[in-house]
């Protein structure tokens, strides 16, 4: 079969980008089972396992296998007409789908490090402060993308984040966790989710921002457990007493003032996703050297 991959090049200096694996698949995402061919279990999630793979013999590929009975076939087709529409550089793109029967398979773009949790976990010790914003503003790029596209993540925290070459940031899982059924959640990401998120089941991009906070925690903490001395149930009776994570060790005071920036009570007083990318990137640009422990909490 010809090999029908529609590469946009944004810049020369860099790898094409591949939109939908053929052009059959750029009105019907449906591809056959029989075209993959899965190499090499990536990992393991809640909802599935990810494998590295190849379609028709060519193009490197991920692919998500989701457990039976995770979600309705009909309502993640629903979805995924709309994820396939979300394209920007920083979030991960869907590349097809093969929905016909069970196991539902989503193949996305493969990158090479995996989830931002475990390379902040196995790597972090080789990451500079510079580095670190980089990857913050990177995701910030990406969300205020959904957020001018009035879409909500609702499951935003690093390891949800996926990272290629030279620290590239992706965030990826958009779309999902809105229809995964609640039968298959066995575990709720109480320390990412925003208190009105939590109780009145208020998800929207403000409450991507709250989880924002937590990823710049995680960030900063090489892969740490959000409140890591505390329980959920804790954690879920002392916010609304005010409570909020300390500045965590070698933190700039000017990052965790975003942090709890992003933990602001009033839903309406947190940054947006665009302002949270210029600070970061301000900072980023800033000579980080000038930072000293006047600076640090
Ligand atoms: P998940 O089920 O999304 O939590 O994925 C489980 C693991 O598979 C992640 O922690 C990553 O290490 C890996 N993974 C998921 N998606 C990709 C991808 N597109 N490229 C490379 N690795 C991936």
């Amino acid at each position: 079969m010809r090999m029908a991959s529609v590469f946009v090049w944004q810049n020369p200096t860099m790898a094409p980008e591949t939109h939908g694996l053929s052009y059959n698949t750029v009105d019907h995402w449906e591809i056959s089972r029989s075209s993959l061919k899965l190499l090499k279990k990536l990992g393991a999630g809640q909802f599935g396992e990810v494998f590295e793979g190849i379609w028709n013999d060519r193009t490197a590929v991920a692919v998500k296998t989701l457990k039976p009975g995770t979600m309705d076939p009909k309502d993640f087709l629903r979805e995924a007409q709309i994820m396939k529409k979300l394209r920007h550089a920083k979030l991960i793109q869907l590349y097809a789908v093969c929905t016909t029967e069970e196991p539902i398979y989503i193949i996305t773009e493969l990158m090479s490090h995996g989830s931002l949790q475990e390379y902040l976990q196995n790597k972090g010790a080789s990451l500079q402060m510079s580095d670190q914003i980089e990857m913050g503003a990177q995701v910030a790029s990406g969300m205020a993308y959904l957020e001018l596209q009035n879409y909500i993540h609702r499951d935003l925290a690093a390891r949800n984040v996926l990272v290629g070459d030279n620290n590239v940031c992706k965030v990826a899982d958009f779309g999902l966790a809105r229809v995964i059924q609640t039968v298959a959640l066995k575990w709720f990401p109480v320390k990412w989710t925003a208190p009105e998120a939590i109780h009145e089941n208020k998800f929207t991009i403000k409450s991507d921002v709250w989880s924002f906070g937590i990823l710049l925690y995680e960030i900063v903490t090489f892969g740490q457990m959000p409140y890591p001395t505390m329980t959920n149930f804790q954690v879920v009776q002392q916010l609304p007493k005010g409570y909020r994570m300390p500045c965590p060790l070698n933190c700039p005071k000017y990052l965790y003032d975003i942090m709890y920036e992003c933990w602001k009570d009033s839903p309406a007083d947190r940054p947006t996703f665009e302002t949270l990318q210029w600070k970061l990137e301000e900072f980023f640009d800033m000579d980080l050297s000038s930072y000293d422990d006047a600076n640090r909490y």
